[in-house]
């Protein structure tokens, strides 16, 4: 009897942990939510003046405001607030939240300041804990969650101080000493032995970053990368990596990497190393849906990294991308509790367009596994899709359109395969440069390459 009192007097950590195990027990696949790259705009308002809607349109006019937003600004509050709510009718009890940073709008650095930028973080952190305050967030950090933006110091600083303090639910002592230090921590995955989360601070190696350029290894993480995969190898541990900015290249526009060459090539390298640990890889920045693989020196695929599309639907002001806004899109990892194999991949967004003239309407886009016809979400299911987005012009613009979040439904075209094919092929300088000469040239010589799909889906159409 007493047992069973003690039961009904668990805390929220030992409830779910038993969820987990009864989850597991059954052999019920376990699920987190992933929300990314959220760019409050608290200058948003609807106006008659197109030029009044919002600071980060710049000079660009807003045509198309509503209440949840539009597409040339940052969030609006309504829409942050309805992606979260949405989140919490969709799936209200997940096992844990990843939310991997950029929480500031695209503004210049004079309209903001680090006490702006301290605000916005504790805002956005204040409302998800509200809507759910008994579940883990593992937080990582993005190039606008600093100010001057970009700037991520390799060293102790007044931002990281104030982020650690105010996330000191989510970090253990050991996470909040790494997090002060470089703005990147791990805690045990869910506190369960054998499961960790390593979440990291890549915006160190962004080229945009002044900050650390000179530097070898800013804020030693990647010693400490090191470090922490390979004890987890010797603890027979297995890992998740999360973090905002990406390696390799942005699928959007040609030849657009991300980290300086050196850092790239050092995550690389690390990723290849421990790849037998890390079960999956979770970043965001781009605000498109996309993936990225990594492949061992035999040409088989070790690693899968998803890139989930951002809540903003601001549209890029990259010189070279064209119609570069997406609608809002969160997402849902189902995963395997004893294995950490990510099982499947639920995308869920609100359109825009239809829900400033319409109504408020928060959707699944698609299911992974129903949509590419994969038994899972594995390196080995990833390297298929990317396979047949190569060589099948249907499963291309399928994963075209998904990767605007259905807000770009234009055909994928060449030059958009070889983009798309490559980025998510090669995360290594050389090897992205001899991707586009490859595949450019199957373009133009061996369209023969796509002539037989295109030739079955002209005739009976694409599956869906
Ligand atoms: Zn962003
Ligand atoms: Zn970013």
């Amino acid at each position: 009897m007493i047992a069973v009192l003690s039961e009904f007097n668990m805390s929220p950590v030992r409830l779910l942990l038993s969820c987990l195990l009864f989850k597991e027990a059954l052999g019920l696949p376990g699920s987190f939510w992933h929300i990314t790259d959220l760019h409050w705009d608290p200058s948003y308002k609807v106006s008659d003046n197109p030029a009044l809607v919002c600071a980060s349109s710049g000079n660009r006019p807003a045509l198309g405001a509503g209440p949840f937003g539009d597409y040339l600004c940052d969030s609006p509050w309504r829409l942050i607030n309805s992606s979260v709510y949405a989140m919490k009718k969709i799936l209200p009890n997940p096992d844990f939240i990843v939310w991997t940073g950029d929480d500031t709008p695209h503004v210049p650095n004079e309209d903001l300041g680090e006490d702006a930028v301290v605000n916005m973080v504790s805002n956005l952190t204040q409302i998800i804990t509200e809507v759910f305050p008994f579940t883990k967030v593992y937080s990582a950090l993005g190039n606008h969650d600093y100010h001057p933006k970009n700037q991520l110091p390799g060293a102790p600083n007044y931002i990281y101080d104030q982020i650690a303090e105010m996330w000191h639910n989510w970090l253990d002592p050991q996470s909040k000493e790494t997090f002060k230090k470089g703005g990147y921590y791990t805690e045990k995955l869910l506190n369960r032995p054998g499961f960790r989360m390593l979440v990291l601070n890549t915006n160190l190696y962004y080229d945009q970053n002044d900050a650390t350029k000179d530097m070898v290894d800013p804020a030693d993480q990647f010693s400490w990368l090191d470090r922490i995969l390979t004890e987890a190898a010797t603890n027979k541990e297995k890992v998740y990596i999360i973090g905002h900015v990406p390696p390799g290249f942005f699928e959007k526009k040609r030849n657009k990497p991300w980290f300086r060459q050196h850092f790239n090539k050092q995550f690389l390298d690390l990723i290849e190393k421990h790849h037998a640990v890390i079960i999956g890889q979770f970043f965001g920045h781009h605000h498109t849906d996309s993936f990225r693989m990594f492949y061992n020196k035999e040409g088989e695929p070790i690693s899968a990294m998803f890139l989930s599309p951002g809540i903003t639907p601001w549209e890029t002001t990259l010189p070279g991308v064209v119609d570069g806004a997406n609608n809002p899109g969160i997402r849902v990892f189902e995963y395997d509790t004893e294995t950490l194999l990510v099982k499947d991949v639920v995308t869920y967004y609100l359109n825009l367009t239809h829900a400033n003239a319409v109504q408020e309407r928060w959707e699944k886009e698609y299911r992974l596994t129903e949509s590419f016809r994969v038994p899972d979400a594995s390196p080995a299911s990833m390297h298929q899709i990317l396979n047949r987005m190569a060589s099948d012009q249907c499963y291309l613009q399928k994963y075209y359109e998904f990767n605007s979040v259905s807000y770009d439904l234009k055909d994928c075209d060449s030059d958009c395969r070889v983009d798309h094919v490559c980025a998510a092929r090669e995360l290594d300088f050389e090897r992205y440069e001899q991707c586009l000469v490859k595949e450019g040239a199957a373009s133009i010589y061996g369209g023969l390459l796509l002539v037989l799909p295109v030739a079955v889906s002209l005739v009976f159409g694409c599956w869906w």
